[in-house]
């Protein structure tokens, strides 16, 4: 079995190599902060603004004035210069149709590890892009999140990303040892799997979003490719009650999914969320027996990229539904949740 694992890794290895110039390419699209001082912003500032969250240079456009000025020891005219600085390195102007096509081949699919529920999302789930999975309990929202914290360090030619995964956990429903299994199953071996996957339980709407950035932060100096958090909206559900509190939740809810397409832009990196239903006692007709609509509401609905609507089938088998796509018609197939993680349904 050893053998056969360092046998498997030899080849991903290979593989790797085959791949390498790709993801050199895709490296070198990660223009660090430090860069800046090319253009003759003190390392001092750009110490403060490592402090503050911002890691890239395309980081610098993705901040509005407003909260580059709130940045302690940054004084307009310094937010003036950092922005010019910026957009000397990154050109962030218009392109053709065609170069934004080839910008978009970098673009990774990490593998669910069910062939059909890879052909349904056109290839897997996508970087660059936030995905959410929404739908009762026990429908393997969860049992996705672990298989791609697997799938996602395969090389990009066995459909990973070739990258380590970060997992914040709100409902401490993490289990290190679902990783074992998965990895066998792809010829990993699952100790050096599960030190890839870095993992953190978050506590408070509050601790969700530091962690977000904590997460940013290690995305800038290690070679991540997904990122996960299951769920998004729980600890929002129990930190902000009823109406009076509503508008602010979803204030902050958008804040942070704002950040989260951000930092998946940033880094082409995977962003796979979680999120829960409520009955919807307004969608209720003589054609829909059971209506379930996911919660967080429009600033959700906007802010994903992907939605996905999983509920129970028979037995092991769950049925995954496009929602919601900006590329993929509404359609729907049918996986299997087993020991070794997401796969096709058994006949
Ligand atoms: P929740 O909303 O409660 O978080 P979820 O959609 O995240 O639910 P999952 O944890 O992804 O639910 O899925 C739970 C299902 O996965 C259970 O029905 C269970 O049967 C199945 N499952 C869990 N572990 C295994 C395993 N080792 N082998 C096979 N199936 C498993
Ligand atoms: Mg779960």
């Amino acid at each position: 079995m050893q053998q056969q694992h360092r046998q498997v890794q030899q080849e991903a290895h290979h593989e790797d190599a085959a791949t390498a110039v790709t993801e050199e390419e895709c490296a070198a699209s990660i223009m660090e902060i430090d860069r800046l001082t090319e253009m003759g912003i003190p390392a001092a500032d750009i110490v403060k603004l490592k402090a503050a969250g911002i890691y890239t240079v395309p980081g610098v456009h993705m901040q509005c004035k407003k909260d580059l000025s709130n940045i302690k020891g940054l004084s307009e005219a310094k937010v003036e210069k950092v922005i010019e600085a910026a957009r000397k390195l990154s050109d962030t102007g218009f392109v053709s149709g065609s170069t934004y096509l080839q910008q978009r081949k970098k673009v990774n699919k990490i593998t669910t590890g069910s062939a059909t529920l890879d052909q349904l999302l056109g290839g897997g789930v996508e970087s660059m892009a936030i995905t959410e999975a929404f739908g009762e309990f026990r429908t393997g929202k969860t049992q996705l999140a672990l298989t791609l914290c697997v799938t996602c360090q395969l090389p990009t030619s066995m459909g990973g990303g070739n990258g380590k995964a970060i997992y914040v956990d709100t409902e401490a429903t993490f289990r290190p040892e679902r990783i074992r299994p998965i990895a066998e199953r792809y010829g990993l071996d699952p100790d050096a799997a599960l030190d890839n996957i870095f993992v953190a339980r978050a506590y408070t709407h509050d601790h969700q979003a530091h962690l977000l950035a904590m997460a940013a932060a290690k995305m800038a100096e290690d070679q991540v490719c997904l990122l996960i958090v299951d769920s998004i909206t729980a600890l929002f559900r129990v930190d902000f009650s009823g109406r009076g509190e509503l508008a602010e939740r979803q204030q902050k809810l958008g804040k942070m999914m704002n950040c989260l397409i951000k930092t998946a832009e940033e880094f082409n990196v995977a962003v796979y969320i979680t999120n829960q239903v409520v009955a919807d006692p307004g969608g209720a007709s003589m054609f829909v027996a059971d209506p379930k609509k996911p919660i967080g509401g429009h600033v959700l609905a906007h802010a994903s990229t992907t939605r996905l609507s999983l509920r129970k089938g028979r037995g092991e088998q769950r049925i995954c539904k496009i929602y919601d796509s900006p590329s993929l018609p509404e359609s729907e197939c049918v996986f299997s949740i087993t020991e070794q993680g997401i796969a096709d349904a058994r006949e």
